[in-house]
């Protein structure tokens, strides 16, 4: 299947500080790709890299282009959306308003209102609240809400950070198979951040371990689970 992200020897920067030192990797196109890595690895700069908030050096190219050193909106354009950690959403807005925000670069007025719809569908517990305030959610519903309204975007490739992030493995365990069905259903692929490397490899295709700034280990995720460093560090076993 074609790559439709290559980064390679991606290089970041806070200030002075360097905090990826070079990594290289890829995601085909209708994959799951899980980033793994302890605290400060390097994980959530990644991300942040990919939607141009950080200084890099490096190339990044999504479906062909280039697109490292673009603006936030035009990468937002070309179809990749985050859903950062902390989630980002709009606390005093409603859940159906934090919805139409995601949508809002889109001309597509119709279908923008069917993809309302098609999210209620996936998470029908945001439809029973549509009209409530999203600071007010649950943890999950909010975690919920997060990932729709990046996918009324009706991005190519969504970039999620940590979303089983204080959640407990039920309510986790519910959104990732809900992500599975996305994944093969909408036709968007998913770069996936995650601490909890169980959870992430079961839902995964590939996965990449980050060490520090840089990528130490990648595969399948069965043989990524198999390694027995992964094991006694990250899976507990
Ligand atoms: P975590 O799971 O804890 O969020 P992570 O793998 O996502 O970890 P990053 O958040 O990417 O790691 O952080 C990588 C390194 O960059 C850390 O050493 C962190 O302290 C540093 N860092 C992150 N954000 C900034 C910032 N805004 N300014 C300076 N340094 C930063």
């Amino acid at each position: 299947m074609a790559a439709l992200l290559e980064v390679s020897r991606l290089q970041a920067n806070y200030g002075p500080t360097r905090v990826l030192h070079g990594i290289d990797f890829a995601l085909e196109d209708g994959s799951i790709t899980a980033l793994l890595g302890a605290n400060g690895a390097g994980k959530t700069t990644t991300l942040r890299a990919l939607c141009g908030m950080v200084q890099t050096a490096g190339e990044i190219r999504f479906g062909g282009t280039r697109i490292d050193g673009r603006a936030t909106e035009d990468i937002v354009r070309l179809g990749i959306a985050h859903v950062p950690d902390g989630r980002g959403t709009f606390a005093n807005f409603s859940v159906e308003e934090n919805l139409r925000l995601g949508a809002y670069v889109r001309k597509d007025k119709r279908a923008v209102e069917r993809d309302f719809e098609c999210m209620y569908s996936y998470f029908p517990r945001l439809k029973e609240r549509s009209h409530q305030q999203a600071g007010t959610l649950s943890g999950g519903e909010q975690q919920m809400l997060a990932i729709s309204r990046a996918l009324m975007l009706r991005p190519r490739l969504l970039l999620l950070d940590e979303p089983s992030f204080g959640l407990a493995p039920i309510i986790v365990r519910e959104i990732f198979e809900i992500m599975r069905a996305i994944n093969q259903h909408e036709k968007v692929s998913i770069l996936l951040v995650e601490q909890n490397a169980a959870m992430a490899l079961d839902l995964a295709d590939h996965a990449y371990l980050i060490e520090t700034g840089r990528v130490v280990l990648s595969g399948s995720a069965g043989k990524i689970k198999q390694n027995d460093a992964v094991r006694r560090s990250y899976l507990g076993y």
